[in-house]
């Protein structure tokens, strides 16, 4: 039977770009739906933008710091407005490039939200295409709890675009997000609460870091309640919708925000996909279900990336992307290794993690030693600032690999990126000890511990 298309791609994010892309590099005829703006989350309303806020957000640091270094600032004002808008052109210009990045590789885009007719044909605006493979690529979204009030809270895809900056806000949840526009937050002079339910943020991250991150957060102002969760909210003044937001707690205690963001997790984005009509299975909170080269219960179909609720990481997706596009075109089976991925959590300090937390190590009945540091980085010799900086090695005794490496504190996410490479390539305690640190740095206490 003859397609329209070799690949038909469902969304135009990170993972959806990079395989329509490249598979029409290699010759086939791609096309790719997408309803929202070219890029997907990250560069809409995720890693791109958060990141761009989150620089924002460090000047404040910057000018509290400066004094001990002999400047003085005076008139030092913050417009958010000026921040919003500035960082809509630039992503803009970024969706402008993905535009042109697909263009010029011959992939045809379609601009709306697809659906399955069946495992070979997707209607997107009434209007059907058949292909020979069909890639679901289309993230995740957030998961926000249904409450009583729960229509009154944002989730990050609001925060990008807010009228306004509240005097006052209140961020539920522990995990990335949360401690990312915390830290983003307080620094733009927000008066922020970051809740949680549980009895510390960042669940699954080595316990060091997550007690230290959050002593951090403490220090640098944010209110850090822990153990504590909302019953309900409502309006302060049920006239106004745009109004300030009492929170019930249900600790007991009611308080009012400007705002409240939950960051409570993101799910597979597929109530619209009609996977049904396709025969696509799906697990846990609707992900798609992919068997180890990402084929669907449906042979023509394929998904990869948050989609399929994995690790929901952009570098992830297009790694993912990359090893499919390998599969269909060299016919290798793809043996993707989820273990060892380094990570940044772009809270202020940052964390940078790869490998195994200490507990993990712990769980997997390793015997392994632990190098671990903190110290009040230089930068705060004159700056008066009282933040420190962690730093924890996990090897193993066995052979002497680095099984782990995990940092709080400045450039940590950079730094970490590094140390990613050599525990990927088998780096052994030794190895870091023959290391020449690069000096006067925080990075080189990584090949100093003894
Ligand atoms: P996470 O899964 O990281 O965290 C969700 C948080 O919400 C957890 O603390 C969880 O608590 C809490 N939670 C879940 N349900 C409820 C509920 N009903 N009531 C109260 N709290 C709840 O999700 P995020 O939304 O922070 O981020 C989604 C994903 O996006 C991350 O997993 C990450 O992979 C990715 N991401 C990566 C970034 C980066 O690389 N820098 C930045 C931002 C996002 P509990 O722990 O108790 O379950």
């Amino acid at each position: 039977m003859a397609y329209q298309y070799d690949l038909f791609v469902i969304g135009a994010g990170s993972g959806g770009v990079r395989a329509s892309r490249v598979a029409a590099s290699k010759g086939y005829k791609v096309a790719v739906a997408e309803g929202s703006a070219l890029g997907g989350t990250c560069v809409n309303i995720g890693c791109v933008p958060k990141k761009l806020f989150v620089y924002a957000s460090e000047y404040k640091h910057g000018f509290d710091e400066a004094a001990g270094f002999g400047w003085t600032n005076q008139g030092v004002d913050f417009n958010w407005s000026v921040l919003r808008d500035n960082k809509t052109n630039e992503i803009k210009r970024l969706n402008g490039i993905y535009g042109n990045m697909l263009g010029n590789a011959g992939v045809e885009v379609i601009s709306g939200f697809a659906s399955f007719v069946d495992a070979h044909t997707v209607s997107v605006d009434g209007k059907t295409y058949t292909a020979e493979r069909i890639l679901i690529a289309v993230g995740a979204k957030p998961f926000i709890p249904q409450f009583e009030g729960s229509d009154l809270v944002v989730s990050s895809n609001e925060m990008f675009y807010l009228e306004s900056l509240p005097k006052k806000a209140l961020v539920v949840g522990g995990g990335y997000i949360a401690v990312e526009f915390a830290g983003i937050l307080n620094g733009l002079g927000v008066e922020t609460t970051l809740a949680y339910r549980g009895d510390q943020l960042l669940r699954g991250f080595d316990q060091d870091v997550r007690d230290f991150a959050s002593e951090e957060y403490i220090k640098s102002g944010i209110d850090l309640r822990l153990n504590t969760d909302v019953e309900r909210i409502e309006l302060a003044d049920a006239s106004n919708q745009d109004g300030a937001r009492i929170v019930h707690f249900k600790e007991g205690h009611s308080e009012e925000f400007g705002l409240i963001l939950y960051a409570t997790g993101r799910v597979p984005n597929v109530s619209t996909l009609g996977l049904k009509n396709a025969g696509i299975e799906t697990g846990k909170n609707g992900a798609v279900i992919v068997d180890r080269n990402f084929t669907t219960s449906a042979n023509s179909v394929f998904a990869l990336g948050d989609v399929t609720d994995k690790i929901q990481l952009t570098p992830v997706a297009i790694k993912e992307a990359m090893a499919l596009i390998a599969y269909w075109f060299d016919g290798k089976e793809v043996d993707f290794d989820y273990d060892n991925i380094p990570t940044a959590v772009f809270s202020q300090p940052a964390i940078g993690t790869v490998g195994l937390s200490e507990q993990e190590a712990e769980s997997r009945g390793l015997d392994f030693r632990v190098y671990q540091t903190d110290f009040r980085a230089m930068k705060h010799t004159l700056s008066g600032g009282t933040g420190r900086t962690l730093m924890k090695l996990l090897v193993n005794n066995a052979d002497d690999k680095v099984i782990g490496a995990h940092m709080v504190g400045d450039y940590s996410g950079e730094i970490i990126q590094g140390l990613g490479i050599a525990i990927k390539a088998g780096a052994t305690k030794a190895h870091f000890d023959d290391t020449v640190g690069v000096h006067p740095t925080s990075a080189e206490e990584f090949v100093t511990f003894s």
